[in-house]
C-alpha cells in the first residue's frame, strides 16, 4: 500500500503522518508514505520524522500539475490536507486561498483521476455550512459559507463531489469542526491563547466571545479521516462532531485556569469580519455507517495540549516571535 499525504507537515496533516508511520492505523501499519507539503509558513519538516523507511518527503505545491502526475505515480491512495487554513488570513489575503484550495484541490483531483488512484479523501471542515442558531448541520444541508476561507473550501468540496459524479473517481469528503492539540500554529485560538499566557501576555477575544464551536482533539479527527478513507462511500460526504459546545469566552476561562492565570488576561477586541456565530454538526451518517473510535475526552485533550506548549517552547517561539507572524 501506498499513501501521499498533501500537507503531511501541517498541524493535522503530520498527525496523521506520525500515527500512520508508528503503525497506528490498521491494514496500513507497513504503508509507505509520500508527503507533499509546499512548507508554506503553516508547514514544518520537523513536524515529521527527518528519516524513516516508509517515508518519502517531497517539497512542492499542489498547484505544480507536472510534480503531482511525478509524485503520484504508483500511489493506491490520496488523503489530501493541503490548504490555506486561517479565516483570518483568508479576510486580508483571499487570492492564495482560492488558489490553493479551489485550483490546488482541482490539480489534486485531476492528477488523481488521470493517474488512477483507487482512493481519496478530501478533508473539508464544518465551516462550509456557515452558521446556525439552533440544530445542528446534516450533510444533506446548503454550503453557505461566510468568509473567504469557508467559501475556497467549500468550493474544493464541491469540486471533490463533482470528480465523483461526473468522472466517477473514488473520492469521499469529511466535514470536521475545529481541532486542537499539539503541534498547532500560534496563530489559531487555542495555541494563540495558551502561548500568550504562558509568555505573561493577555488573550484577546473576539467581540462577546458566544461564539460556539465544537472541538475535537486532533487525534480522533485523523482516526475519523482514516476511516472513511478506509471504509467511506464515494461521493459522499461525512461529518466529523465533538458532541461538545462551547463559547470561546468558556474556552478561553478554560485555558487561563489551566495555565494558571486570572481570568482578567482575557481581552476583549474588535470582531472578526463575518464571524459566523455558531456551528453544530449532526453526525448521525458516521456514526451508522462507520461507528465512532473512542473520544480523547475534552477537559484530558486541552490538559494534555497545554502541557505540550509548556513542554516545547522552542517549537513555537520562533514562529510566534519570528517574521510571520499574525
Ligand atoms: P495547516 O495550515 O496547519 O497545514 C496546512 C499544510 O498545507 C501546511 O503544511 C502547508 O505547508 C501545506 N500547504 C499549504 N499550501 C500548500 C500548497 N499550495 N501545496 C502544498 N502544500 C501546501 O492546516 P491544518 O489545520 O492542519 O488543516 C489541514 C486541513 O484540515 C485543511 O484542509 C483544513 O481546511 C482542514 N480542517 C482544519 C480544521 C482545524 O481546526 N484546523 C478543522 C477542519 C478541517
Amino acid at each position: 500500500m501506498r499513501i501521499l499525504v498533501t500537507g503531511g507537515a501541517g498541524f493535522i496533516g503530520s498527525h496523521y503522518v506520525r500515527t500512520m508511520l508508528d503503525g497506528g492505523y490498521r491494514d496500513f501499519e507497513d504503508a509507505h508514505v509520500t508527503v507533499l507539503d509546499q512548507l508554506t509558513y503553516a508547514g514544518r519538516r520537523e513536524n515529521i520524522p527527518g528519516s524513516h523507511p516508509r517515508l518519502t518527503f517531497v517539497r512542492g505545491n499542489i498547484l505544480d500539475r507536472k510534480l503531482l502526475r511525478e509524485v503520484l505515480d504508483g500511489q493506491d491512495a490520496v488523503v489530501h490536507f493541503a490548504a490555506e487554513s486561517h479565516v483570518d488570513r483568508s479576510i486580508t489575503s483571499g487570492a492564495e486561498f482560492v488558489r490553493t484550495n479551489v485550483e490546488g484541490t482541482q490539480a489534486v483531483l485531476e492528477a488523481c483521476l488521470t493517474g488512477g488512484v483507487e482512493r481519496v479523501v478530501h478533508v473539508s471542515t464544518d465551516e462550509v455550512y456557515g452558521t446556525i442558531e439552533k440544530g445542528a448541520w446534516t450533510e444533506r444541508s446548503p454550503l453557505l459559507p461566510n468568509s473567504p476561507y469557508s467559501a475556497s473550501k467549500a468550493g474544493s468540496d464541491l469540486m471533490a463531489l463533482a470528480y465523483f459524479r461526473t468522472h466517477g473517481l473514488n473520492v469521499s469528503v469529511t466535514r470536521c469542526c475545529n481541532n486542537y492539540g499539539p503541534y498547532q500554529h500560534p496563530e489559531k485560538f487555542i495555541p494563540l491563547a495558551v502561548t500568550n499566557l504562558l509568555e505573561g501576555r493577555p488573550v484577546p477575544v473576539y467581540g462577546d466571545g458566544l461564539q460556539v464551536r465544537e472541538w475535537l482533539h486532533v487525534a480522533d479527527h485523523c482516526r475519523a479521516v482514516h476511516q472513511v478513507l478506509a471504509e467511506g462511500r464515494a461521493g459522499e460526504a461525512y461529518n466529523i462532531g465533538a458532541g461538545t459546545a462551547e463559547s470561546n469566552l468558556a474556552l478561553a476561562r478554560r485555558l487561563a485556569e489551566l495555565c494558571g492565570a486570572e481570568p482578567d488576561m482575557i481581552r476583549h477586541v474588535t470582531d472578526r469580519k463575518g464571524h459566523d456565530r455558531r456551528y453544530a454538526l449532526d453526525q448521525t451518517r458516521f456514526e451508522r455507517e462507520l461507528g465512532r473510535e473512542p473520544d480523547v475526552p475534552f477537559g484530558e485533550g486541552l490538559a494534555e495540549t497545554v502541557a505540550w506548549y509548556q513542554d516545547n517552547p522552542q517549537w513555537w517561539k520562533p514562529v510566534k516571535n519570528g517574521g510571520d507572524r499574525p
